[in-house]
């Protein structure tokens, strides 16, 4: 993972652009010396935070992010010999995650046009035999930016007759499509949320696992005593209580997408329609040389041309409005002055 990057312009790891809530660190700050001497009250925790999410406490499961989510599920759902379905390209933890315990990984393709192989999928999960233990899917997925609409997911859950699907809603602010109600009646039905990213608080690794009463008995289970923090659990709470705050801080990111979006296309760069807090653009043969120009202006964006196997694409996160000016203006000069090879080696 990359480091230093602290004082830069970080537009390469989707963190909020916009931090956290400012009741958020209040909180921390009242953080005191008899509450930071006792292991952190996790079932109280949940108790006051599920009605935020319409649900009972017992149907969510906290972990120390969705990394740490995804590592559960993996731990209690995977084995050697099992089959875990992905969609590449994808959020590389899953394929991470399920290789650490030895399963099988049955990976599609988004096609060129970054479509989503829906047929391929129905048809994997039907198998009368082999069907997959865990399909991991994020919606919106990253690092395209594309949204499965709720029809094309019931079809998918309706197919998994043998596999738990896990819906990464990640950026379920940004895209404000959830299948998160969906678990009481489903119970091959997984939803895992962040606070990484439109809460900004990504430093605090929280996130939380949602599924059925029984399914999250089990995991909860396989879970280490006192798996998160008080200072996270206290945070989390907080961004909850502060809804408008996480909502003014999206809304912000999304106008920043919009100019993004717009400024790359007038600069003749094609980007993906994005339902999340990025955008994914084709530099082409540039892309390279525009990801270290960028970086070498304190601006740093995600080159992806190694695992989506094509020269010059690159995942852009959305900043503000004024970050995103600030990003185009030096795109420009970039693209539109001296931009060669050699000039780069200078
Ligand atoms: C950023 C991201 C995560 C990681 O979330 P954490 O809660 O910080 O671990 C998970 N899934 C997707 C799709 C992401 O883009």
């Amino acid at each position: 993972m990359p480091e230093n990057r602290r004082g830069k312009l970080r537009l390469d790891m989707n963190e909020s652009p916009v931090g956290c809530s400012p009741r958020v660190r209040a909180v921390l700050r009242r953080l005191d010396a008899q509450a930071l001497s006792m292991y952190p009250e996790k079932g109280n925790a949940a108790q006051r935070m599920a009605p935020f999410f319409g649900l009972r406490a017992d149907e969510m499961v906290l972990a120390g992010g969705i990394d740490d989510a995804l590592r559960l599920l993996s731990d209690v759902f995977l084995e050697r010999g099992r089959i875990a379905l992905i969609v590449e390209p994808t959020f590389p933890m899953y394929r991470f995650y399920a290789g650490q315990r030895e399963a099988r990984i049955c990976a599609l393709r988004y096609d060129r046009e970054m479509q989503f192989p829906l047929g391929d999928v129905l048809r994997v999960l039907r198998a009368v035999s082999g069907a997959p233990s865990v399909f991991f899917l994020a919606n919106p997925n990253n690092p395209t930016g594309s949204l499965l609409p709720k029809k094309a997911l019931a079809q998918i859950l309706d197919a998994a007759a043998h596999t738990l699907v896990v819906v990464d809603e990640a950026y379920f602010e940004f895209s404000g499509v959830t299948v998160l109600p969906w678990i009481r009646r489903r119970r091959n039905l997984v939803v895992t949320r962040t606070f990484s990213k439109a809460a900004g608080l990504a430093g605090l690794r929280i996130g939380c696992i949602f599924a059925h009463r029984e399914v999250a008995r089990v995991l909860r289970f396989a879970q280490a005593p006192f798996p998160i923090g008080i200072a996270p659990l206290a945070a989390a709470e907080t961004a909850l209580r502060d809804r408008t705050f996480t909502r003014r801080a999206a809304a912000q990111i999304l106008r920043g997408r919009k100019i993004l979006e717009d400024g790359l296309c007038a600069l003749g760069i094609r980007c993906f329609p994005s339902a999340a807090s990025f955008v994914l653009a084709d530099f082409g043969a540039r892309g390279a040389e525009v990801t270290h120009r960028l970086a070498r202006r304190g601006i740093l964006i995600r080159d992806l041309s190694a695992s989506l196997g094509r020269a010059g694409w690159a995942r852009i996160t959305a900043g503000t409005p004024a970050q995103m000016r600030r990003l185009l203006a030096e795109l420009e000069k970039i693209l539109g002055g001296n931009f060669s090879p050699r000039a780069n080696r200078a």
